[in-house]
């Protein structure tokens, strides 16, 4: 295949000749740990120059409303969840509110939501949960927040980086898609995924750097077409290649290469 000419201003040894020359000679043999490392760094860079402020889009004013809304997302959006969550929060402020409540009351404020009976059984435990076995506290470790009804290690991980401030790496479905694409790991399970990044960058860096990897699964790398052109992330994405071309010919199955 016939590498790309370099543009005007873009002559041999300019930095961007340099990352072209760079990605072509990482496409012909293996990227050791430290090269990889090094490409997640970088990446981790121009997700922050892209996007500054990493906030969790869930409203909440406490840690319990946050594991609340987090439990409430699981495949729906956050716009849906922060419709229910004002009603739900004002008639249940507290785990011992909500532990008391039968889950058909919860169902109620929360149908529109996909799964909601399923969601509203495993709120009503989680509250159980914490009140007996907390003190009506949200834990502050994976082993105690993966113990709590409804919460698995995304939900965990959301809760110790944004409440607790503790390092943890968010592995939904765009965290997923865009650390396949990068070429950061080869692995489908999200335990997998999250050992291969959190070997890549160094703890300090977790949290925020699978926030703005969703905020980019959202607004540019998306599923179907991504938006190779406009991304920030084209010089240093081993998938932007193989898309671009897929693109250009009008070929559907972008996904299956994701
Ligand atoms: S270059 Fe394309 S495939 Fe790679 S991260 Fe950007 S949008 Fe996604």
């Amino acid at each position: 295949m016939k590498e790309r000419v370099a543009g005007a201003g873009e002559g041999v040894g300019s930095p961007r000749s340099r990352v072209r020359s760079e990605l072509a000679l990482r496409r012909r043999r293996r990227e050791t740990i430290q090269e990889k490392s090094a490409r997640a760094k970088a990446i981790a860079e121009r997700l922050a120059l892209a996007y500054p402020e990493v906030k969790v889009p869930l409203h909440h004013s406490d840690i319990f409303e946050l594991l609340v809304a987090v439990i409430l997302s699981a495949q729906c959006t956050d716009e849906a969840v922060n419709k229910v969550t004002p009603e739900l929060f004002r008639r249940y402020p507290s785990p011992a509110k909500l532990a008391q409540t039968d889950s058909g009351d919860i169902e109620k404020l929360i149908r529109t939501l996909g799964l909601f009976r399923a969601k509203a059984k495993a709120l009503r435990r989680c509250a159980r949960q914490l009140v007996e076995e907390f003190g009506g506290r949200v834990p502050s470790t994976m082993a105690e927040l993966t113990r709590l009804a409804g919460v698995g290690r995304k939900t965990a991980n959301v809760i110790l980086g944004h409440a607790f401030k503790i390092p943890g790496i968010v592995v939904d479905t765009h965290c997923r898609r865009l650390s396949r694409r990068l070429g950061l790991s080869r692995h489908e399970e999200p335990s997998k995924i999250e050992r291969d990044l959190s070997r890549l960058l160094p703890p300090d860096a977790w949290t925020d750097f699978s926030h703005r990897l969703i905020i980019h699964g959202r607004r540019v790398c998306y599923a179907r077409k991504p938006a190779c052109a406009s991304c920030a992330l084209s010089e240093l994405c081993p998938s932007q290649r193989i898309f671009s071309k897929i693109i250009a010919q009008g070929k559907p199955g972008a996904r299956n290469i994701s």
